[in-house]
């Protein structure tokens, strides 16, 4: 408990309210700017049991503002460094590292159980996955976003304020959203944003009252609003309990040409991409060219082949996980 003393003076906190951290269990799903901090700053909190998931390797250019990792990390897990660095800021906290994809077919196996999931993914699609189990199973979910100079956070508890499906009622197309690869990350931004996400997280196990208002928070303009987000009773999520991302698996999506060191990834359902402002804000990062109905962008060891439908062709890995990673990050999904 003595580590706790600056806590344990806090009314909000004191006592019984650091025996609730202590017997909490959340998962931080997607270690980059924002899991990074959130994880640190959950640890060293007190919570009892961490799940730490995440897909990707420590890169070089992460280092700017993933304050878990250091240049000794470069080419790791995220997950592995993860779990062993918060291990050496707090030995009592018991963590559970994943160094997967999470995909409909293992979500289960990976949030079971928990309190409270702590949002620090890249991009939407798993987002939509995360939001479909955590209500079906009553779990709060602090979502958490940044890119560029702003970010954006709104806690979910299900059944009782919107979802993230009632915020964003659809899968963006694909090429359409804003990525940190494209657009640029200001690194105070995630910083904000996790400190919001992690004290709404302390105050879900504390039993406070949070959640249904969408914060939008802009570092560069010093502008920060917030704005009640109503339940959409149509919902397919949170309304009709259709929960179609959970049967929808991504898994089948991604396919791996045998032979070729390529993987070929399938948009689902999106509108046809454009081509002009995804080719703008491509050429600001790597080499891109068209062809007919083909847009061709080639980033360090990686070429990829973008059909008008969706459709990407990645060339420089065999391996899907690795694919719809890089998917996320320069297509945006
Ligand atoms: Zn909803």
């Amino acid at each position: 408990m003595e580590r706790y003393n600056r806590q344990l003076v806090l009314p909000q906190i004191g006592e019984d309210g650091q025996r609730k951290l202590i017997g909490a269990r959340v998962a931080v799903i997607g270690l980059g700017a924002l899991g990074s901090l959130s994880s640190i700053l959950l640890a060293r909190a007190g919570m009892g049991h961490i799940v730490l998931i995440d897909r990707d390797v420590v890169e070089l250019d992460n280092l700017q503002r993933q304050v878990l990792y250091g240049e000794r990390d470069l080419g790791e897990a995220k997950a592995v460094v993860a779990g062993r660095r918060i291990g050496e800021m707090n030995s009592s906290v018991e963590v559970q590292p994943f160094p997967s994809d999470l995909i409909p077919k293992n979500v289960d196996d990976m949030l079971a159980g928990v309190d409270l999931v702590v949002d620090g993914l890249d991009n939407m699609k798993t987002r939509f996955v995360v939001n479909d189990y955590c209500v079906k199973n009553d779990i709060p979910f602090v979502y958490g976003g940044a890119v560029a100079t702003y970010g954006m956070t709104m806690t979910i508890v299900p059944n009782r304020t919107a979802c993230f499906e009632c915020l964003f009622p659809s899968l963006p197309p694909a090429g359409s959203v804003a990525t940190c690869e494209t657009e640029g990350i200001l690194n105070t931004v995630p910083a904000t944003v996790s400190s919001l996400q992690v004290a709404d997280a302390l105050k879900l196990i504390l039993g406070e009252e949070v959640g249904g208002k969408l914060l939008t928070y802009d570092a560069w303009l010093r502008e920060i609003n917030e704005m009640d987000i109503s339940r959409n009773e149509d919902c397919p999520s949170c309304g009709r309990k259709e929960f179609r991302y959970l049967t929808e698996d991504d898994a089948d999506l991604a396919v791996s040409l045998c032979g070729t060191n390529s993987v070929s990834i399938s948009a689902k359902g999106t509108e046809r991409i454009d081509f002009d402002s995804l080719e703008a804000r491509l050429a600001k990062i790597g080499d891109t060219r068209r062809g007919e109905d083909i847009l061709k962008f080639a980033v360090d060891e990686y070429k990829m082949t973008i059909f008008q439908d969706g459709r990407v062709l990645i060339s420089g890995t065999g391996d899907t996980a690795k694919a719809r990673s890089l998917y996320s990050r320069f297509i945006g999904d």
